[in-house]
């Protein structure tokens, strides 16, 4: 089995993250795809993310129909800073017998070699990254035998922080969030 995993604030999920999820398997074979909010994550350590069970509930929402997605609250269980090495390590340690694909979007590639323990982590999964706007790849990442695989997608030109600030603005964001999360956003009113 190839297994997928999506790691990251999802504060609030929008379609570019379904997308590359979606293209990720789509290209590369997986059989499923396992999403992971992060409790905090390194690249903005203490930063002030929405509660961590309302962005694991907009994710549940959002893939509860999809057969391929799914959720994990394993980073929010475990707590403080998210890094992907622990995740791994445990997502490895039970599934022994699977290929792991970490993916991310093009915006995290030229970072890679400094991700905790990367020469770890290049050994115990693949990574996949998806194009996004505006982030081009200068300079691929240097860790030996890490494999990365480019994948093409959709390359939609969204992102949390740009939707953080339509909703605190009012502006209309359907094209971009999936309608049963724009209810939860409503009801619990999150990014006022
Ligand atoms: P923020 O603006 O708060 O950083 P974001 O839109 O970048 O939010 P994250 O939760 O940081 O979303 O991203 C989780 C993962 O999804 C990261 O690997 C990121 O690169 C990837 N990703 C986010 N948006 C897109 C997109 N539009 N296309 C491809 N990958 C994306
Ligand atoms: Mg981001």
């Amino acid at each position: 089995m190839k297994i997928g995993l999506m790691g990251g604030g999802f504060d609030p999920l929008h379609v570019g993250h379904l997308g590359a999820a979606q293209d990720a398997a789509d290209q590369l074979g997986l059989d499923r795809v396992i999403m992971l909010p992060a409790a905090e994550t390194p690249r903005k350590p203490g930063a002030a993310l929405t509660a961590g069970d309302r962005r694991l509930a907009m994710l549940k929402l959002a893939t509860a129909d999809h057969p391929l997605l799914e959720v994990s609250d394993f980073e929010l269980t475990q707590g403080g800073v998210s890094f992907t090495i622990n995740t791994v390590r445990h997502f490895r340690d039970h599934y022994p017998q699977d290929e792991l694909f970490w993916i991310i979007g093009a915006d995290q590639v030229e970072s890679l070699d400094h991700w905790r323990s990367i020469d770890e982590l290049a050994l115990l999964t693949e990574f996949i990254y998806l194009a996004r706007p505006g982030h081009h790849i200068k300079a691929p990442p240097a860790t030996p035998g890490l494999t990365l695989h480019r994948c093409q997608g959709r390359c939609l030109d969204i992102s949390s922080t740009k939707l953080r600030e339509n909703l605190r603005q009012n502006e209309p964001v359907n094209e971009f969030i999936p309608p049963e999360v724009i209810v939860y956003i409503g009801q619990w009113k999150l990014y006022q």
